[in-house]
């Protein structure tokens, strides 16, 4: 089945295969019989193998067994949500949170329930799809700004007068670049013209931040509804809002990929909590990473890679075409280190790029060896 469109997709360099990797450390996994340095997850603090976190997901199975059994709102609703939620609402400084088994699901249900069909969300370019599929499926009219681009967003709201509560949507830190949104000027921005602003952090939750809060924190700003996923640094799984009880409530009774699915199994909640706790008390792991971050994007840049300006674990290597990101990627997992290689459509055509991306438990040693071999990739391929 599918024979030609197979076909179509290796010759433009844009097929996708699925690889089994075995774990044989937090960033060391065997791919394809190839032992490899990952640098390539979300796992920005290393809390997927934080021995507290797996002490508590192991107590949550042994005292619930494995599965939520139900929907929340039948009885798939263990009561290690309210205290996860009740931990998640305090760390955005909110009344009250909810969570949902993926930040997908956490995404599709804001803005569906928000948003209706006259209203208009502007929406950051670059945006996940998850953002762009909530959008899709409230019905809501879809107006793209150029990336961080005020002066585009100002001429589109501007330019339209709109009958509902117009929303601004972005992602706090981008998720294939690793910037940051301009999050003060969108506020202010979002103030005059009367918009909602909505901003997924699921890059930034647990990593920005004066204690982790977040992307908002780390700009100084106030959001009225903060969105995220425990699936990246909280080394866990499911997506959260925080906001005013009444958004929460409303979101319980109209959120469809909220009601019409399972609830978490009591190990992802019992883990998030712990995570969420840990974040606060091990700051070594925030400056860490953020370390690691800085160190790699200046050797890179020095060696003259085209590396965007960044503060995020996220180090986008940006290429242009396809064939070099693609052969940049083979290249270095010849030598033992993973750097996945990302095409259109997760980024706009001729931004193809290597995703680099850094944990607190990468070791010295890891990043020196994956600076060498992106170094002497990068020239005899010439790259640099
Ligand atoms: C990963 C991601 C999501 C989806 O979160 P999951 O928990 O993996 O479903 C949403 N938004 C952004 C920006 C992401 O990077």
């Amino acid at each position: 089945m599918f024979d030609e469109e197979l076909v179509k997709l290796k010759e433009n360099g844009l097929y996708r295969h699925l690889r089994a990797q075995t774990y044989l450390s937090p960033n060391i996994a065997l791919i394809e019989g190839r032992e490899v340095i990952l640098f390539s997850g979300n796992d920005y603090l290393g809390f997927s193998s934080h021995p507290k976190i797996k002490q508590a997901a192991c107590e949550a199975i042994a005292k619930y067994g494995t599965s939520a059994r139900a929907s929340r709102l039948i009885s798939g609703n263990n009561e290690l949500y309210r205290t996860l939620e009740m931990v998640l609402a305090e760390f955005k400084g909110k009344e009250a949170a909810l969570v949902f088994p993926t930040g997908y699901h956490a995404n599709l249900s804001l803005l569906t329930v928000l948003a209706t069909k006259n209203d208009v969300i502007y929406m950051d370019k670059l945006s996940h799809a998850s953002l762009y599929d909530g959008c899709l499926l409230s019905g809501a009219i879809l107006r793209r700004y150029r990336h961080n681009d005020l002066n585009h967003l100002e001429n589109l709201l501007a330019g339209e007068a709109s009958s509902g509560r117009p929303f601004i949507v972005t992602e706090g830190v981008f998720s294939m670049d690793g910037d940051l949104a301009p999050l003060p000027g969108l506020k202010n921005l979002a103030d005059n013209y009367g918009c909602l602003l909505l901003v997924d952090d699921a890059h930034g939750t647990g990593v920005l931040g004066l204690d982790g809060q977040g992307t908002s924190d780390h700009c100084g700003i106030k959001l009225e509804i903060e969105m995220g996923t425990l699936s990246k640094a909280l080394g866990g799984l499911g997506g959260y809002v925080a906001g005013d009880q009444g958004l929460i409530n409303f979101l319980i009774n109209r959120a469809r990929p909220f009601i019409f699915t399972t609830g978490l199994p009591p190990a992802t909640l019992a883990g998030a909590k712990a995570a969420i706790e840990l974040i606060a008390k091990e700051p070594w792991r925030r400056e860490r990473v953020l370390n690691l971050a800085k160190r790699v994007r200046k050797i890179l840049k020095e060696t003259g890679y085209n590396i965007p300006h960044g503060f995020s674990p996220i180090v986008p290597i940006i290429l242009g075409g396809e064939e070099q990101a693609l052969a940049l990627a083979k290249h270095c997992l010849k030598k033992g280190l993973f750097i996945p290689a990302i095409r259109t459509p997760a980024v706009p055509k001729n931004q193809a790029r290597l995703r680099m991306t850094l944990s607190a438990l990468h070791s010295d040693k890891e990043v020196e060896q994956a600076l060498e071999i992106l170094t002497s990739a990068g020239k005899e391929l010439e790259l640099i």
